[in-house]
């Protein structure tokens, strides 16, 4: 589902269309057709599957998310799901003065997906800043998309259906800060702590409550304990044996 469709040449907002009507995917080219709920939820869908249209993947967190940051940025003139014709992209939020791409992440991706939009936005002078949705990743095993992502200006986020969650930076044993994406600046050559020295050297952006927010105030936290297998094991254990030894009193 999508939010601008084509009818004939001319690009036409969910909120202006009608319904039962053919209009095409500026993406693959295929049909699509309205889906109207209230202004905030209305969207195209595609008639038939297209696995490889990103327009069609999208869901309705996804939309959500899109329509937030656009929302974040309406001084800036934020443009949703703007066509870059030179490179083939359509960007999920893009603010043309700052030449900043958001691209919302909800479902996997290859590796090679990743890597072919950021080199893609960079070749025309734009910085993406990714934000992932924590149902597909940061979950225990890193996907490899997300390894390359991380190199990137990539935060996540656990926004729901309708609307609730936050957007949040994340170290392991550090865990999550919510940050505000509307406030961010280029991301200065500094000292960085060591859980940061390597993103330190490619990130584009930080963002005010991020992680190297937190560091460049003084703020950077101390790590929490690690996980211990082998004391939940052992905790395990114990409960076993008390459960055994009340059963066989009674
Ligand atoms: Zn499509």
């Amino acid at each position: 589902m999508q939010i601008f469709a084509l009818n004939k040449k001319t690009l036409v907002h969910a909120s202006g269309a009608e319904k039962r009507k053919n209009y095409t995917c500026p993406e693959c080219g295929a049909p699509v057709r309205l889906k109207s709920g209230t202004r905030r939820t209305s969207h195209f869908f595609h008639l038939g599957k297209n696995p490889t249209c990103r327009q069609s993947q999208k869901g309705l967190i996804h939309l959500r998310l899109q329509r937030y940051i656009q929302y974040l940025f309406e001084d800036e003139n934020a443009e949703l799901e703007k066509a870059f014709p030179e490179i083939g992209r359509i960007a999920d939020v893009a603010c043309l003065r700052s030449k900043r791409i958001y691209e919302v992440q909800y479902s996997p991706m290859t590796p090679e997906e990743a890597k072919g939009r950021c080199y893609d936005y960079e070749s025309i002078g734009y910085q993406v800043i990714w934000i992932l949705h924590d149902d597909t990743y940061n979950r225990r095993k890193t996907r490899e998309a997300e390894q390359f992502l991380r190199t990137k200006t990539c935060y996540y986020t656990n926004m729901d259906k309708e609307g609730n969650g936050m957007i949040y930076d994340q170290l392991p044993l550090y865990g999550k800060r919510p940050i505000n994406l509307r406030k961010y600046r280029p991301l200065p050559m500094h000292g960085w702590p060591n859980p940061l020295f390597s993103k330190g050297q490619t990130w584009s952006y930080y963002h005010e409550g991020d992680f190297f927010d937190l560091a460049l105030h003084g703020q950077f936290p101390k790590p929490k304990k690690p996980f211990n297998p082998l004391k939940i094991l052992r905790e395990e254990y114990l409960d076993l044996l008390y459960k055994l030894l009340k059963k066989s009193c009674k």
